[in-house]
Parts: structure tokens; C-alpha cells; sequence
């Protein structure tokens, strides 16, 4: 989609620290992260948020908690812990209109998030 950043990513007109892609997803680092490991996991295809998650997605969204799990043992984060969130609208930041999933983890996490 146009004007859309993590589609600029996606296909290669903005540089990013990518860390994993396949046909479906592409992971790379957040550009400003807010713990030792945090990569987001993207579609390729444009979905503006949660809110426009179809049925027929539901394999997309399964693979997506595959590749977090995967990146996880990767960075060394799945034994001590990490957490994956997805903002959606204003009262949860959500600053990007392009459906991501934020893997963080390498530092203890507060609860309830902030
Ligand atoms: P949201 O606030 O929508 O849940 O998350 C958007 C995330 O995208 C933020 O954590 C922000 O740091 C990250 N971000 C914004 N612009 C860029 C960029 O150009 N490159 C990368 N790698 N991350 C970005
Ligand atoms: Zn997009």
C-alpha cells in the first residue's frame, strides 16, 4: 500500500535490520527498542491492524507466533522469558497502520505494562 512505512520495508524502499523473511513475514529490529531484543514481525501483505485480521488470515497468524518462537530461541530470550504485544488505536500507541507483533525480551517486564 502507498504511504504505508512497514510496506516501504517490505519491499526494500526503506532499509531495515531484517532478521528473518519468508514467502508470508518478514522480522526485522525496531529502530528504537525499548528492550535488549525487540524485533517486530510483520505480514507482507498490507493488514492495517488487528481490527482487519480475516478468517481466512488465520494461518498468516499462526506462522507469525512460529517465527516469534523461533527468534526467541535465536536471540536467547525463550528461557528467561519475553513477551509479544500488538498495539491497536490510540489508547494503545498504536503508531504504525500496518499489522506488527512486537517481540521483546533480555530484560525483566513490568506488570501491567504501562
Ligand atoms: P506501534 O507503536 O505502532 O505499536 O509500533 C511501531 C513501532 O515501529 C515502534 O516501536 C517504532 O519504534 C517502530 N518503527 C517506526 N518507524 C520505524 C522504522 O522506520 N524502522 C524500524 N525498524 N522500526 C520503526
Ligand atoms: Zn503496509
Amino acid at each position: 500500500m502507498a504511504d504505508c512505512l512497514f510496506c516501504g520495508i517490505v519491499d526494500g524502499k526503506i532499509k531495515a535490520n531484517l532478521v528473518y523473511q519468508d514467502e508470508r513475514l518478514v522480522a526485522f529490529k525496531d529502530i528504537n527498542p525499548q528492550a535488549p531484543v525487540h524485533i517486530l514481525i510483520i505480514p507482507r501483505k498490507h493488514v492495517a491492524g488487528v481490527l482487519d485480521v480475516e478468517t481466512s488470515d488465520g494461518a498468516l497468524i499462526g506462522e507469525i507466533f512460529q517465527v516469534a518462537a523461533r527468534l526467541a530461541c535465536e536471540q536467547g530470550i525463550a528461557e528467561s522469558g519475553f513477551r509479544i504485544v500488538v498495539n491497536s488505536g490510540a489508547n494503545a500507541g498504536q503508531s504504525v497502520f500496518h499489522l506488527h507483533y512486537h517481540l521483546l525480551g533480555g530484560r525483566r517486564m513490568a506488570w501491567p505494562p504501562g
